[in-house]
């Protein structure tokens, strides 16, 4: 496909801030190399991070834009090997953005419970206590079918001995999605480690507190 003529304004700008995104997963140590990936979606297009390729040698001629159903747009780069779990992200969400990572303490988490702890108040900006999707082979649609079941009524969930997963309305929702799970993931582990003490954890009344009044948070 020719990649000058006939592009969106829109894709080219999404790429672009995809592209910010792609390597702030670096800089803030979310992922070391060529792990994780990342989607977002303009109408039905689908813009995903190409599969093996260190982010700083992505440009913006190297736009690669799918369907809803994975099916090739824009670009020839081969996309995400993860992309049956971001397809399958839009498929049951009103998603716009998605953010993969193997963030280390959130990786950790995953493979000692089968839930998050409800340590902090932050829990209820992600929909409830964040569940673990039980292990699959990466990139395959076994591994999108348990994501689909623990991210029910949460924005992020955690993929066994693997790493995370977020979504938002916005990319820098489901960013902020995700780096706010490898913080509590790190609080909790820090919390645990107390050889004397044992951490307290919120109820579902807490939580519900919180997630009423997280709707009017910040600036109107
Ligand atoms: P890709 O480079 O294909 O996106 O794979 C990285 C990854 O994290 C697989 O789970
Ligand atoms: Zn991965």
């Amino acid at each position: 496909m020719n990649m000058r003529r006939g592009i969106p304004a829109e894709w080219r700008r999404a790429w672009s801030e995809l592209l910010l995104r792609a390597r702030q997963t670096v800089a803030d140590g979310l992922v070391v190399g060529t792990s994780g990936n990342l989607s977002v979606r303009v109408g039905d297009a689908i813009l995903v991070t190409p599969s093996g390729v260190p982010y700083d040698r992505l440009r913006p001629r190297d736009l690669l834009v799918v369907d809803r159903r994975g099916r090739p747009r824009a670009g020839t780069l081969a996309p995400t090997s993860e992309l049956p779990l971001h397809l399958a992200i839009y498929e049951s969400t009103d998603a716009a953005a998605v953010v993969h990572t193997h963030a280390l303490h959130a990786t950790a988490v995953s493979t000692l419970v089968d839930e998050l702890p409800p340590i902090h108040y932050m829990t209820a900006a992600l929909g409830g206590p964040v569940r673990v999707a039980p292990y699959a082979t990466y990139g395959t649609e076994e591994l999108a079918t348990h994501m689909r079941e623990a991210l029910r009524d949460r924005t992020a969930c955690l993929l066994r001995n693997h790493g995370t997963i977020a979504h938002g309305r916005t990319l820098r929702q489901a960013y902020e999605h995700t780096a706010q799970l490898e913080w509590m993931s790190h609080l909790w582990l820090t919390a645990t480690s107390s050889r004397t003490h044992t951490p307290t954890l919120l109820s579902g009344a807490d939580l519900e507190a919180v997630s009423a009044k997280l709707v009017a948070y910040g600036q109107s």
